[in-house]
């Protein structure tokens, strides 16, 4: 059986859809009617164009050493889960692309469906889930439009039979993806405003270590 996904588009080299340079396919057909969303003209799925995941699949540039991988964005790509699932299984096989995955759906609640949307999450490396909430809309966001969203790491999360989120900013409470940042637990921004506060505690500390040694 060839499976086929409705789509609207293909974007070749995205930089907002997850981390790296991806690949984007926007598939359409949402039921869930998000108040203010940015793709209404999509929540029809035939609004897009049903094409085989064979062609899909040869277009997204997986020899491509500049793609680090490949994001299922909409629309809501886990209304056609089953022949996501068996794209993300071509990709799986044939590369070592990461694959982000946007849903209006729960974490919790596509763990609990086991069907079709299930099995397509065991191939995922990071779902941004949850409906986007216009009152909670933030444009300086990291990859996600309103602040319920979140983005989580769904192969550790299946692991610990737990919800694991991206590590996030000690001070601001934002998702950061930099090693850097990480290590910091700050992002850049609140780092450079903290900046004063954190060198007088460095040089305080550094006194208190002298004054111990005395
Ligand atoms: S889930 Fe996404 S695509 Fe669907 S209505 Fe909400 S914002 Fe729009």
């Amino acid at each position: 059986m060839e499976y086929a996904i409705y789509i609207k588009d293909i974007e070749p080299e995205s930089l907002v859809d997850g981390i790296g340079i991806r690949t984007v396919i926007f598939c359409t057909g949402c039921d869930f009617k998000c108040e203010n969303c940015h793709n209404e003209q999509i929540w029809d799925m035939n609004s897009g164009y049903l094409i085989p995941i064979q062609k899909i699949y040869d277009s997204l540039g997986i020899d491509n050493p500049t793609l680090s991988g490949v994001t299922f964005s909409g629309g809501e790509p886990m209304k056609q889960a089953k022949a996501f699932h068996e794209l993300a299984k071509m990709i799986k096989n044939n590369s070592q692309w990461d694959i982000w995955c946007y849903t209006g759906y729960l974490f919790e609640d596509i763990v609990s469906s086991k069907d079709d949307k299930y099995e397509l999450l065991q191939l995922v490396d990071v779902l941004v889930d949850g409906q986007y909430v216009d009152e909670l809309k933030k444009f300086t966001l990291a990859f996600r439009g309103s602040s319920n969203q979140r983005i989580i790491d769904v192969q550790k999360s299946l692991k610990q039979n737990a919800v694991v989120e991206m590590p996030a900013c000690s001070n601001c409470g934002d998702y950061i993806f930099n090693k850097k940042e990480i290590e910091k637990n700050l992002c850049q921004d609140c780092h450079d405003i903290k900046k004063p506060e954190i060198e007088k505690n460095e040089w305080l500390n550094r006194m208190e270590m002298l004054n111990s040694k005395k």
